[in-house]
This record gives C-alpha cells, structure tokens and sequence, in this order.
C-alpha cells in the first residue's frame, strides 16, 4: 500500500509547483497514511464495528489508503458530539470568535496548498493543474468569505433575528471532495452551527485533511466530525433524530429519497443536485472564444461537473464551422496521467463511472447517433475515457436527456432565440446555462427565458463565493454562496420595531 510521497509521485509531478510556494511546514509534497480513523469530537477512531472502506488512485487502479466506514452507532457518536460542542464551547464563541478561526482555517489550508491539491488529484483523479488553480483556491475563498460574514451576520438579513440552527448534516459528492466540504462547512460554521460531515466513498482524503487543519486552527472538539463511509452512512445521518439540517449535494435519485426521508420531521433540507447545461452558440459570437467556452464547459474535471455544459447548441449558420474548430481543438487534449501538468482530462473517478459512461455512449450509437473521439488513444491502466462528441441527435435519446457526468457533449442546431430557448429548457434539470453572443439585449433575454439558476454569458463554469449557487426543477432547492448560501443555515424570526 503506498504511504508517504513516493517519488513516483514527485516525478509525476515535475514542474508543476515550480511556481509555487513551498508549504509553510516544508513538508515534502504529500503524507498518505495507510489507515485513516473517523472524526468524532476532536479525536480519530476506527468505526464501531471496525469496518473499513479502500480509497484508491483511479489513474492506476492502486489502493491509496484504507478508511474507515462508519455506520449508525458512529453516526450517532458524531451527532452527540456535534451536540455537545454547540452546546458548549460553539454555543459559547461570539460571532467575532468564529471569523478568527475561520480565517486561520483559509490560511491555513492555503499554506498548505500543494498538499491539497497532490491529495485531491491522487484520490479522485482531477488534473493537478485544476485541482492547484481551481479547487484549492476556491476552497479558501470560499472560508475567506464566509470568515467575513460571521461577525456581520445582521447585515445579511435585515430585519431579522438570525440563529444558527444546531447540528447540520452534510453529505457530499466525489467531483470536487475539498471544495465541496469548504462550501458545506463555511456558511455553517460562520453560523454559528456545529457539523457532521459524509464524504463521499471514493474520494474521503481531503476532507479528513481539511478536519485536521479544523483542529489546527483551534476550532473546539466536535464542531466538526468527519463520517467517512458509503451510502448507508449518508442515510443514517438523514435519518438521525438529531439532526436540525441536511444539506446535500449529489445526484437527483439519492436527493429525491431523502426528501422522502425527512418528510414531515421538520428538519431543514437543501438539494444541489444533478443538471444537463445547454450551451448556446449564437452566429454573431467569437467563435474561438466560444470553443475554449465549450471545451472547458464539458472536459474541465472530465465532465464530472454538476453544472458542465453537456447539450451543446449551435446556431444552424455557423454550426459546421464551429464543429470543425471543435473537433480540431479535441485533438489538442491532453489525456492522462492526472500528476502531469500537462494534462487537460485526467481519470474518471471510479471503474463504476466509467462503466456508466460507456454504456450511454454505447446506448446512442444505438439509438442512432454519431460519436466522435479524439485520434489519440487513452491510457490502458486505470480509468480513462476520451472526449467525446455526438451528434445527429434529436433530443429523445437517453443521452440527450439524463446526466452522464463524464466527458461526453450532445451537439444540436437551432436557427433562432426562441428555439433555442425551447431545446434548452427541454429538460427536467435547471442548474447551469451558457450563452455566446456580442448582443447585450439577447443575454439578457436569453437569461430571462432560461430555467437555470446560473446563466453564464460569453463564459463558462465561472464560480465565485459571493454568486449564489444551486438550481431550479430536478436540479434541487437552495442556495450556496453569497448572502442567500446564508439563509440556509439560520434560523430567522422577525425583529420587532
Ligand atoms: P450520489 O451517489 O448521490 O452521492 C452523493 C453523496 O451521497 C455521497 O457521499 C454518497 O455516498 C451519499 N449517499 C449515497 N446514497 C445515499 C443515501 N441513500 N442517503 C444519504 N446519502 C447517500 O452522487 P455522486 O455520484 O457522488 O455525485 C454525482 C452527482 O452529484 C451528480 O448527479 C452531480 O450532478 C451531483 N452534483 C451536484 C452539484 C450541485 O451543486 N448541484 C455539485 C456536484 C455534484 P457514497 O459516495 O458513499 O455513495
Ligand atoms: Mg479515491
């Protein structure tokens, strides 16, 4: 079982920090331990029944770390020491308390940078230069923002009185395991509640870092407690009388169920769940602007993007050349070795997915559609997919309308705004849109008429702390980031006059 950093890995690495920092500890590149315990009030320990989980590299298929799975009882132990810490010492800290912490934990984890990012990629397969340039600094800025609400808290909602809720469960998903977490924990705990935190099965050795760095930074035992584990331990946590909020983010089936679950318990809920982004190519647009868009709209993290721009339309006028420029800039993508910063697609994070892709790929060449992929082969050992185009779609096919989450873009025409708007909204999702155009009053138009709650316009999978995040339809309810990502974790009565 590998342990500490292997030069494998540091060759892996090559330049790709030469540009970087080096951590404030000057530890070498990454430390994986071979067993990991779980987080309860401060403290490590194996789950109750001693049962474990193995976290591999996707890129190679090798055991990274075995880690363990908690069931009920654990889940249990971290609900109560949840409780005690909001009871006590959390209850106790004062707003400007919980930004200080708060803070140290954003610089905390930005100190330590390299280590993150080397993680995130070994344990889920993202490319180091996303996982450097795009996860790990959107972590931090999203604890940096939220830091800076903790003390102002009355200004996020006027008029009200706002507390903080209790224990809040959190559930995440395998896409972005450190940036999901940092989006989970830092409106929670600015405030002011406590945490019981699930990763995800295939991708829990960011977040068991992260909880180290909570410790660290001086947080009190039990504010945040880490339940490593499968999709039983993710439903003991819903089912837990203790808890006041489940906050969610995975696919629509899960988040389905565990509205289900919580049905009359008056437990707070939100869902951030799957989507199928249309990605809206107008005539009038700078066309090599728009194929950068489109490519990091669908490869950016191979696919396995919530919001990825997988329904590619074009406008009819320009669609075979925007298709010619396309299938050449493909043939540019790197795929491969995740480590190697040249990479632009790296592993698909688990033989599952991979299995999933393949069967919708193989499913529309049945139902008749084209398929296009790059010259260049994938790697053989561990879990590749190449990017992949299909076209002669007609809207019906399983591929055109359910999440693949992989690399893997429908391609449709239009001839105008009102088609457009038609195909676009054809679906049960809403979570991302994009649209490319130089017309100002066609944005705005097309923003209006689009049932997604982001709209990109001449850009794509753009985030930033302070725009508020989430869904409309089967894509879920709620909102993350920003003053709304608040709300949802405060408990608001109105302030008499
Ligand atoms: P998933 O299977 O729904 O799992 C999400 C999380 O829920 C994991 O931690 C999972 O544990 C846990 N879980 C599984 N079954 C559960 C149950 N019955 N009760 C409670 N928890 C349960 O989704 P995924 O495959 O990990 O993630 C991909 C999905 O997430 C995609 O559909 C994607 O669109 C969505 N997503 C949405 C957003 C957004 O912001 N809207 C962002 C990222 C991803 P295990 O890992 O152990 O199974
Ligand atoms: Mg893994």
């Amino acid at each position: 079982m590998a342990t500490t950093p292997s030069r494998d890995v540091a060759a892996r690495l090559g330049e790709a920090f030469a540009d970087y920092a080096p951590s404030a500890e000057g530890r070498d590149i990454v430390t994986i331990r071979p067993e990991y315990g779980l987080v309860i009030g401060g403290a490590e320990r194996p789950a109750a029944d001693g049962a474990t989980i193995t976290t591999i590299d996707p890129s190679t298929g090798d055991a990274l770390a075995r880690v363990a799975e908690a069931g009920a009882a654990d889940v249990d132990a971290a609900v109560a020491a949840a409780r005690r810490a909001y009871d006590g010492a959390w209850g106790a800290a004062s707003p400007r308390d919980r930004a200080k912490l708060l803070f140290r934990l954003a610089r905390l984890l930005q100190d330590r940078a390299r280590e993150f990012a080397v993680l995130e990629t070994l344990d889920g397969g993202k490319p180091i230069r996303e996982a450097r340039d795009v996860d790990v600094p959107l972590a931090a800025q999203h604890l940096f923002y939220h830091a800076g609400w903790a003390d102002k808290l009355e200004y996020a909602v006027p008029g009200m009185r706002a507390r903080a809720l209790g224990v809040v469960g959190q559930i995440i998903p395998w896409n972005f395991p450190l940036l999901m977490a940092a989006w989970k924990l830092a409106p929670a705990l600015a405030c002011g509640n406590t945490v019981v935190l699930k990763p995800a099965e295939t991708s829990p050795l960011t977040a068991l870092l992260l909880a180290e760095l909570v410790d660290e930074a001086g947080f009190p035992p039990g504010v945040v407690n880490v339940v490593t584990g499968a999709g039983a331990t993710g439903a003991a946590l819903v089912d837990h009388p203790g808890v006041a909020k489940i906050a969610f983010t995975g696919s629509t089936a899960v988040g389905k169920g565990i509205r289900r679950a919580l049905a009359g318990r008056g437990v707070r809920l939100t869902l951030e769940l799957g989507g199928k982004g249309a990605h809206i190519v107008f005539d009038d647009a700078a066309i090599d602007q728009a194929i950068e868009g489109i490519v990091d709209g669908i490869f950016f993290n191979q696919g396995h993007v919530c919001c990825a721009g997988s329904r590619l339309l074009v406008q009819e006028t320009v669609a075979g050349d925007v298709m010619e420029r396309l299938r050449a800039r493909m043939e540019l993508l790197r795929v491969g070795d995740p480590l190697d910063k040249n990479t632009d697609v790296g592993a698909i994070n688990s033989h599952s997915q991979l299995v999933r892709i393949r069967e919708f790929v193989d499913g529309a060449v049945e139902e008749g559609c084209a398929v296009h992929q790059p010259s260049r082969g994938v790697p053989d050992a561990g879990f590749f997919y190449p990017p992949t185009l299909v076209t002669d779609v007609g809207g019906s096919e399983r591929i055109a309308r359910e999440e693949v989450f992989g690399p893997v873009l429908t391609v449709q025409s239009f001839r105008t705004e009102r088609e457009a708007v038609d195909r676009a909204n054809s679906t049960r999702y809403g979570l991302s849109a994009g649209v490319w155009t130089e017309k100002g009053a066609r944005i705005l138009w097309m923003a209006d008429n689009l049932h997604a709650g982001v709209v990109w316009a001449n850009t794509f999978n753009r985030f930033d702390a302070a725009s508020p995040f989430g869904g409309v339809r089967e894509s879920g309810f709620g909102r993350e980031g920003g003053r709304h990502g608040l709300e949802a974790y405060l408990d608001l009565t109105p302030v008499r006059a």
